[in-house]
């Protein structure tokens, strides 16, 4: 993790670690809406990944995950930027609504961008990966790879 602040005010953050961009993302984890997946296969003929089709794998995914929307009556366990953010929308007469979020036991320190530091985020490195390598499967890092074969 490589943070820095530059002039003009502007945070950029550069990353690397075994996990991809699941290690530094914002857990938030959505179903991949009907109306887009509509489009792929409308505009680019992409069959098998209807809605009905996939909805056994969100499910199994959301399951492994532990995506769970926050209940709206935790509103106070959130961190101090939500609740502003929502008193904000509040005072401007705007919904809010609480995201499904891939984590267990979050404590809401709002770092998920950086790397959660309590391992709360299911990213891949804390979720699948360790099921892969319990399956058999080895991780190489700093590799790159240049040709994948399938038979
Ligand atoms: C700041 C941020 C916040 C985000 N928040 C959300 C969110 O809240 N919800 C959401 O759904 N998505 C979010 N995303 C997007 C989401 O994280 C990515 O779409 C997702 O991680 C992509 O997963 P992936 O496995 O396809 O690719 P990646 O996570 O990019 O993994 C690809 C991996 O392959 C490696 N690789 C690439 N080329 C080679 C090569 N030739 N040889 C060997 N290795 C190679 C890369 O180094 C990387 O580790 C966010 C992304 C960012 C950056």
């Amino acid at each position: 993790m490589l943070p820095s602040i530059v002039s003009p005010a502007a945070y950029v953050s550069k990353h690397a670690s075994i996990g991809g961009g699941t290690v530094i993302n914002g857990e938030g984890l959505f179903r991949t809406p009907k109306r887009i997946l509509e489009e792929w296969r409308e505009d680019h003929g992409l069959k098998g990944y209807g809605f009905a089709q996939l909805k056994r794998h969100f499910e199994t995914i959301e399951k492994d995950l532990n995506v769970e929307a926050t209940p709206i009556s935790n509103e106070q366990n959130t961190n101090l930027d939500s609740q502003k953010l929502i008193q904000g929308a509040n005072s401007l007469n705007w919904r809010t609504e609480f995201v499904p979020r891939a984590a267990k036991n979050c404590s809401y320190t709002n770092s998920c961008s950086i790397g959660c530091p309590t391992g709360a985020k299911q990213s891949t490195l804390v979720s699948y990966l360790p099921r892969a390598l319990k399956a058999g499967a080895k991780i190489k890092e700093n590799q790159i790879i240049e040709l994948i074969l399938s038979s």
